[in-house]
């Protein structure tokens, strides 16, 4: 089951795994979702992993698919997590 992740960036990953660097939510706070639309929001197109950061991982923690991110907007980022 697909989680939430951050790191000290600030960054916030939903997926399997978070990748180096970053520690799972355990108090789920939909304040993580606030001012989305002002956010870079991405999406791995091989797993549907979701990123809320600056720039797309590299390689998807999750599935460890190469520069597999695209941007996404905000209704599409939240159908993904439904
Ligand atoms: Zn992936």
């Amino acid at each position: 089951m697909k989680s939430f992740f951050k790191n000290d960036k600030g960054e916030i990953h939903f997926g399997i795994n978070g990748g180096d660097g970053f520690q799972k939510i355990d108090n789920f706070d939909v304040k993580i979702l606030k001012n989305l639309g002002s956010k870079k929001l991405w999406r791995c197109t091989v797993c549907n992993d979701l990123r809320i950061g600056e720039i797309a991982p590299k390689q998807c923690p999750t599935c460890f698919a190469i520069d597999a991110f695209v941007e996404i907007n905000e209704k599409e980022f939240l159908e993904m997590i439904k």
